[in-house]
């Protein structure tokens, strides 16, 4: 990369987000864009998350892009192996890799008001973008909790490290492992590893709800009719995307009617867990849905094995080797394994984005992130992002999402090139604040009846101030029609002053 480069468009990172804008800036027409990725390969969280274990708990048909539909997926839900693998699979049939930097971590992006354009600088030096697609993931930054002591572990000779950094060169053999918290990753590592290590212990702040996986191989028979009649592949997809459409209203109007799911939860549970005193640990207070719903067969069979203990109370000390639970339990151990999540709501690269005040995003999100459908961000012109604040969803497939925000891009662009008119980037799109805070307002309303406010827990899903700045109270088609297409009452047209010189 030059140190003068300019592209039409900048997308930051190559997971499922960023693959899935290159493919749609080249169906536009665009090939004046790069990719800016930090790693060295291309699959973002899908990427960085191989913990024994890693599984989506959304079906494969569901789970990937409408553009690539895959009838060889190896089971009903694939392993993090397959989806990585898909995610190659794309970069080349779509011919991305030319517009791939690897090793291209960005440090500090800031608009330009007067040339109108974003100042990229990377790892690998700088280049000029006219608008930027930040597709960087709200899974990307590992959270590890500022326990007091933790840093006398590895002094002590332990090990620690993150679940989305795991050690593949750490032989857990027969070791005393303890595994920090019970979400999505933490309950697919715990029966993962259980049988290899001499003694696990599960810090659980919160139990979580966890409900039957049904997961199972996809038959070489239903792969050959996937693969010679396609359509089969497509109506497959519809019935989990249908089923999934339907289950929305009780997250977002209904959270009683989530009573019957805790009871399958409750047998899941039952099956599995003989002993009354574990159980009762084991059960969650709150209302299922609160959190995300988990999904396992072999998470509970797994706590129930002799070499497993679950100290029902959150890691709160580290004393050299040993562990500290708030309620005083100890247990010494040999390696620590946090699957306490990711920087969600404080995600770190809105650190690194400079706007037309001068103030980064960081900043202008103090008191919550809010963007105009989820993808553009007052006081940032020509900046937009996939999967950006209320667009997660806690039943279905994100890359829906993540689809309806690429025709979004699609327009924007369309319609700033039309507004510009002279193909040098010589016009910007502003979002007015106003439209930010009414779509924002509409979004927190509806939240307040949804089972993620009312249901009385705490999740990652709520900021510091208590507000879900992460989920989409609705459905997916809802969004889809919210999306459509770029709505320019909405935005303010920015132009190059009089004068300047041409670009
Ligand atoms: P997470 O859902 O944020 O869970 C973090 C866990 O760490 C929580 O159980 C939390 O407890 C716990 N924790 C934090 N500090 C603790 C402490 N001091 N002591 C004990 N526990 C502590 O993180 P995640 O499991 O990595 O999942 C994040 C998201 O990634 C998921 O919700 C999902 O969207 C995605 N994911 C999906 C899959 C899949 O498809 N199967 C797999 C993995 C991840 P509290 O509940 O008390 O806060």
């Amino acid at each position: 990369m030059g140190q003068h480069e300019h592209v039409r468009v900048a997308v930051i990172g190559s997971g499922f987000g960023g693959l899935g804008a290159a493919v749609r800036l080249r169906r536009e027409g665009i090939t004046d864009f790069v990719v800016l990725e930090r790693a060295d390969s291309v699959g973002g969280t899908w990427r960085d998350n191989s913990y024994p274990g890693c599984a989506c708990d959304v079906p494969s048909h569901l789970y990937s892009f409408s553009f690539a539909p895959n009838p060889d997926w190896p089971r009903t839900f694939s392993g993090q192996r397959h989806i990585r693998a898909y995610l190659e699979h794309v970069t080349d049939t779509f011919g991305l890799r030319p517009h791939l930097r690897f090793r291209h971590e960005v440090t500090m992006m800031t608009w330009d008001n007067d040339a109108l354009r974003w100042r990229i600088e990377t790892t690998r030096g700088t280049l000029t973008a006219d608008v930027v697609v930040s597709a960087t993931g709200p899974l990307s930054d590992p959270k590890i909790p500022d326990i007091p002591g933790l840093a006398s572990f590895e002094e002590a000779g332990g090990r620690v490290f993150h679940s989305a950094r795991w050690d593949h060169d750490y032989d857990l053999a027969g070791k005393r492992v303890a595994v920090i918290g019970t979400g999505a990753s933490a309950i697919q590592i715990v029966p993962s590893i259980q049988p290899e290590v001499g003694r696990l212990t599960l810090f659980q702040r919160t139990p979580a709800w966890v409900m039957p996986r049904m997961d199972r191989p996809i038959t070489g028979a239903e792969r050959w009719l996937h693969r010679q009649l396609p359509f089969t592949g497509k109506a497959r997809r519809g019935l989990l995307w249908g089923i999934r459409e339907l289950q929305v209203s009780a997250f977002t109007k209904r959270p009683a009617e989530l009573g019957l799911v805790e009871s399958i939860a409750k047998a899941n549970m039952a099956r599995a867990i003989k002993d009354p005193a574990l159980r009762a640990k084991l059960t969650p207070s709150y209302r299922i849905g609160c959190k995300r719903i988990l999904l396992s067969s072999d998470y509970y069979p797994a706590l129930a094995r002799p070499n497993v203990d679950v100290v029902a109370s959150g890691l709160a000390e580290v004393r050299g080797r040993t562990l500290v639970a708030a309620d005083g339990t100890e247990a010494e151990v040999d390696a620590v394994i946090f699957s306490t999540g990711f920087h969600v709501t404080d995600m770190p690269i809105a650190e690194r984005v400079v706007g037309a005040d001068g103030i980064t995003l960081a900043e202008a999100w103090k008191d919550g992130m809010e963007a105009l459908r989820g993808a553009t961000a007052a006081g940032f012109p020509n900046w937009m992002t996939i999967i950006g604040p209320n667009t997660g969803l806690g039943n279905s497939s994100m890359i829906l999402m993540i689809e309806s925000q690429l025709n979004y891009m699609a327009d924007y662009l369309r319609q700033l090139d039309v507004l510009d008119g002279t193909g040098h980037g010589r016009a910007a799109l502003a979002v007015r604040p106003s439209a930010v805070a009414a779509w924002n307002r509409r979004v927190q309303t509806r939240m307040e009846r949804t089972v993620w406010k009312s249901g009385g827990c705490d999740s990652w899903y709520l900021d510091a101030n208590g507000r879900n700045t992460t989920l989409w109270p609705g459905t997916t088609s809802e969004f889809r029609r919210a999306t459509r297409s770029v709505d320019l009452s909405e935005y303010e047209v920015v132009r190059v002053r009089e004068g300047a010189a041409a670009r």
